[in-house]
């Protein structure tokens, strides 16, 4: 298979003025994530919110450049790429945004909308573009003539239709959906995903997949990045990460799944407290302020994102839960040191 995104530790920092006698504090969004998404298949990211998903997807579909790192796109350097390749670029990676509604201009009919990447990026006359656009309403499962409707005459379920069709329509290699439906019915949910699912085998994409909930990210992923404080936690393929997760980050995530949570054998790992700020993060573990296994290394020594097993997990005991199980499942009050 072909690797359409190649990631090398990507770095996002923002500046964050702190009044006018005092440097600029650095805000570190996303910290040195690497990865590798090839044609066919799905990377899901995953953590709670403000953990550097979204600022990741927004650098992988170019809206935001990285501070460091390199990204290739299809072959192509995608942070400093000649400026004849910008178009080609632009067109290879489409996003598909949470609100399908607010991602649709009201005022335009579907027809225009489905059609205003191919005015602007291909020579195709009006119309061959308006054929693309009523072949494509049916790809994503809606009747030809509703081209000629507008956005609010539609369900969510339908306007995210439309919002993928949209990001469909200039042949993309890879698409980034951020959280796609997360705002829909759950009963919506599942159609949609299918959707997503059948459009990837039959235009042999790739999906970038955000999302913070881990049914979701189950029904769709082949592959699976935890994100938290804009590191990553633990990296591998679902099934790994699914049955054997490794990270007690990870842990914590799936417990807190409706439908996976109650599924799994012994105690629930607790979140406890919030998201530290990302302008004080831990120096160590960043997960070290809210895990219940941290012991005295875990606060002096930042654990490396390192191969275990077949996945990558950056937890200093993470050869130890491999190699004699994870311990039984416990929140912070009763922690003790894992044996
Ligand atoms: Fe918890 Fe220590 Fe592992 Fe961090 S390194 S996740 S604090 S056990």
């Amino acid at each position: 298979m072909t690797a359409v995104v190649e990631a090398r530790d990507l770095r996002k920092v923002y500046p964050i003025r702190r009044g006018m006698f005092r440097e600029p504090a650095q805000l570190q969004a996303v910290g040195g994530i690497s990865f590798t998404l090839e044609q066919g298949r799905t990377l899901a990211v995953v953590g709670e919110s403000g953990c550097g998903k979204s600022t990741l997807a927004r650098m992988v579909s170019l809206i935001e450049k990285p501070s460091a790192g390199e990204l290739t796109l299809d072959g192509t350097d995608a942070v400093h790429p000649a400026a004849s390749e910008w178009r080609r670029l632009r067109q290879a990676v489409q996003l598909v945004f949470q609100n399908p509604y607010g991602s649709l201009n009201p005022r335009k009919k579907i027809a225009k909308v489905l059609e205003a990447p191919l005015q602007i990026n291909t020579e195709l006359g009006a119309s061959e573009r308006a054929e693309r656009a009523r072949k494509m309403l049916q790809q994503v499962g809606l009747r030809p003539e509703y081209a000629n409707r507008y956005p609010h005459m539609f369900s969510g379920g339908q306007r995210q239709r439309i919002a993928i069709a949209r990001a469909l329509m200039p042949n993309p290699k890879v698409v980034v959906a951020d959280e796609p439906v997360s705002a829909l019915d759950v009963s919506i949910q599942a159609q949609v995903l299918n959707l997503l699912a059948d459009l990837q085998q039959e235009f042999n994409l790739a999906y970038l997949f955000i999302s913070h909930d881990l049914a979701v990210v189950r029904h769709i992923a082949h592959d699976v990045l935890v994100m938290y404080l804009g590191l990553a936690m633990e990296q591998g393929p679902k099934k790994l990460i699914f049955e054997q997760p490794l990270h007690p980050y990870t842990h914590a995530l799936l417990a807190s799944t409706p439908g996976i949570g109650a599924a799994r054998k012994g105690k629930r790992i607790v979140l406890q407290g919030e998201l530290p700020s990302p302008l004080d993060p831990p120096a160590a573990c960043v997960f070290c302020t809210r895990c219940p296994y941290a012991v005295e290394r875990c606060r002096a020594e930042r654990p490396p994102l390192r191969p275990v097993g077949d996945r990558l997990v950056a937890c200093h005991l993470a050869e130890d839960w491999l190699a004699r199980g994870f311990p039984e499942e416990r929140t912070a009050d009763n922690a003790s040191l894992p044996g």
